[in-house]
Parts: structure tokens; sequence; C-alpha cells
């Protein structure tokens, strides 16, 4: 049987890590996880809960919550308990709140147990801020995304007036600044570029191209394995 590989994917919000990752867990025939939709329900559940500056609350909730990733037309379904949270996780409120809550010893433990058991017999592309360096240090496949912050802010207003939600970019691009400086600085994990990591800019590149980049470097690094990988 052919070694499935594990491809790990980290950058800072609106660097086309999900879009990417969607397409790459597509080509590959592989599965996909949102490791960011994980920290995201627990903040979902913690303003439900009123429980945001409560630490010790928040780990017991991330222990206690059964979260169910699936893939399913294209886009990663959420669940708790038999409620389906895919939209609810996406909104500005969650996005205001959730690199707190990330930010807490106990919540990162946990949510990065769960994600190596997911991902530990290969055959996923798994994406978030700290893949690279905590969750799969040897991966097989290490990604650093980035991309200018003025076209990550333009790429997220767009995503949300699609979704319905009409924000000035000012806004999102202040939102992103936020989050990106709380994610880097924090003292657990915080998001950096393995040395290891190849680096992908994705500000001039379009989607399709950014895949097949990728593409080539899973395609040469499974030739190094003696293994191999099949494209769609
Ligand atoms: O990727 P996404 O923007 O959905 O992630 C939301 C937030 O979740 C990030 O801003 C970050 O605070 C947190 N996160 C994290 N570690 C990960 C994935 C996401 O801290 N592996």
């Amino acid at each position: 049987m052919q070694k499935k590989l594990i491809v790990a994917i980290d950058g800072p919000a609106g660097s086309g890590k999900s879009t990417t990752a969607k397409l790459l867990a597509q080509r590959l025939n592989y599965l996909y996880i949102d490791t960011g939709a994980m920290y995201r329900t627990v903040t979902l559940f913690a303003i439900r809960n009123k429980i945001l500056g409560n630490n010790e609350a928040i780990n017991t909730l991330s222990e206690k919550i059964d979260i169910l990733l699936e893939f399913i037309k294209g886009e990663t379904k959420v669940t708790v308990s038999g409620e389906d949270v895919s939209q609810a996780i996406r909104s500005f409120e969650v996005n205001q709140n959730v690199s707190d809550v990330s930010k807490i010893e106990g919540v990162r433990k946990i949510l990065v147990k769960k994600q190596q058991e997911m991902g530990r017999n290969g055959g996923v592309v798994m994406e978030g801020r700290d893949i690279t360096t905590v969750v799969f240090p040897n991966a097989d496949v290490k990604i650093y995304l980035t991309a200018e912050i003025d076209e990550r802010a333009k790429r997220r207003t767009l995503e949300y007036a699609q979704k319905g939600t009409k924000l000035p970019v000012s806004e999102v691009k202040e939102n992103l600044q936020k989050r990106d400086l709380i994610d880097s600085n924090r003292e657990v994990s915080p998001l950096t570029q393995s040395p290891d990591a190849i680096e992908v800019d994705t500000s001039d590149v379009t989607i399709e191209e950014q895949v097949s980049i990728i593409l080539g470097h899973v395609q040469r690094i499974a030739k190094e394995r003696n293994t191999k990988v099949e494209i769609n």
C-alpha cells in the first residue's frame, strides 16, 4: 500500500489557506482538516455560555465539546450535538474573540491532541497556525502561505459580502491585523514560519496557480519518499 502523506499548511488569516487546502485535498483525494473551525467552535460556545474571560470554564468546555468535522460538497460542515454550526462559527463576533480563546494553553493542548489523532494515519491536508510547528512538526510537506495585508483584507471583505454581510474593508483589515498580532505573539505555539516550510506568497497568483505550485512540491516530496500520489 502507498504511504499517504501529511500535508501541513500554516499562514495568517486570509492568506488563502482554506481555499487552497480544500482544493489540494480534493485533487489528492485526501481528508481536509480546517483546525481554525475547531477553535471557532469552542469560541462560539464560550460566547453562548457567557464564559469569555473564564479560562478554566473554557478549558472544561473544550474538553467536553464533541466537534464533528465533515467535508461535504467542498465545504467544511461542523456539527456539535446534532446542531450544524458551520455558519455561526464564521460570524464577526466569533472573529473578534477567537484569537483570545486560542491563546489559552489548555484549549490548545486539547485541540492539538484531537488534530494529531485525526491526522496520524496520513492522507490529510491540515491547515491552521501551528500545524507545521506543533501539531505535525514532522509532516511530509510543510507549506507557509503568505499574502499582502491589503490583498487579504480585500479577499475577506468579498467573502463576507458573498455571504450577505457588508463590512467596510478597513474594518476587516483591522480585525485581520489584530488577529495576526495576537496569533503571532501569544506564548503558546504562536504563528511562526517553520524554517523548513516552503513559503508560497499568494498575493499575485490565482488559486489554481497556487494549488499547482503546491502540488508540484507534493509530487517532488512523494518521489523522495519513494511513494506515489495520485492527482485527480
Ligand atoms: O483559520 P481561521 O482564520 O479560521 O482561524 C481562526 C483563528 O483560530 C485564528 O485567528 C487563530 O486565532 C486560531 N487558530 C489557531 N491555531 C490553529 C488554527 C486557528 O490558533 N491551528
